[in-house]
């Protein structure tokens, strides 16, 4: 990866000078705080302003981060990059809540979570979990308020891979999923939640406000699909 990803280490970042490398297959970047698409999150957008302004309208990551842009600026240009941050930070939002969603599901109704993905103003968790019912969604949304306005600082640390795997409950995804490394980026929310992670989240839960679920599906035997938005 020739790209350091600088939303990693500040979420907040909302403009950065960085420079183009090449734009064989998209525009690949010294520096970006263009999150790409991954863990349910989607890629950001934006503008990348140099010698022209370029829209950017996707970014994805493989061997290397690629930004899809509109039109393509020139290998060695230098760029001031600027995110759509309304669209970030409601991104940032949901993906706490997710993970306090996910955490609450898990130690206090034995649900697990079995995938998310975040849209614009909504977000969905699957879980396998049965007997889910309308009381359960009410007390789930109710506890994870509560826990979202008691204002836990989110913070992002470095582990070691056995340590992070050694803790209870850390594991919410197929251990096949998370990165081959020795260190991994861990997001904890306070005496929340702890777990591996590459997403953006916000610093503080009282940043989410409150979760409103509003539609339960059925996926499955045992699969449910719960569709949540955020109040404000
Ligand atoms: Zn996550």
């Amino acid at each position: 990866m020739k790209t350091l990803q600088v939303y990693l280490e500040d979420s907040y970042l909302r403009e950065l000078d960085a420079k183009v490398i090449s734009t064989e297959n998209g525009v690949v970047l010294d520096r970006t705080i263009f999150y790409a698409a991954s863990g349910g999150q989607p890629s950001d957008r934006g503008t990348m302003v140099g010698i022209a302004r370029y829209e950017v309208l996707d970014v994805s990551k493989g061997d290397e981060i690629l930004h899809l842009t509109n039109p393509v600026p020139s290998a060695g240009e230098n760029v001031r990059l600027m995110i759509d941050w309304e669209r970030r930070y409601k991104m940032m939002r949901q993906h706490t809540a997710i993970h306090v969603v996910s955490s609450i599901a898990m130690k206090e109704f034995g649900a697990m979570i079995t995938g998310n993905q975040i849209y614009e103003d909504y977000s969905r968790i699957d879980f396998n979990f049965r007997e889910w019912n309308a009381d359960i969604s009410k007390m789930l949304q109710y506890r994870v308020n509560e826990e979202l306005k008691r204002g836990v600082e989110v913070t992002v640390v470095s582990m070691k891979r056995e340590d992070i795997l050694k803790i209870e409950g850390a594991l919410k995804v197929n251990p096949n999923l998370i990165p081959n490394s020795d260190t991994l980026r861990v997001v904890r929310i306070g005496d929340i939640d702890i777990q591996p992670d590459g997403g953006t989240h916000v610093k503080n839960t009282s940043e989410v406000g409150e979760i409103n679920i509003y539609k339960i599906e059925n996926k499955g035997k045992n699969n449910k699909r719960m569709y949540f938005s955020l109040q404000r």
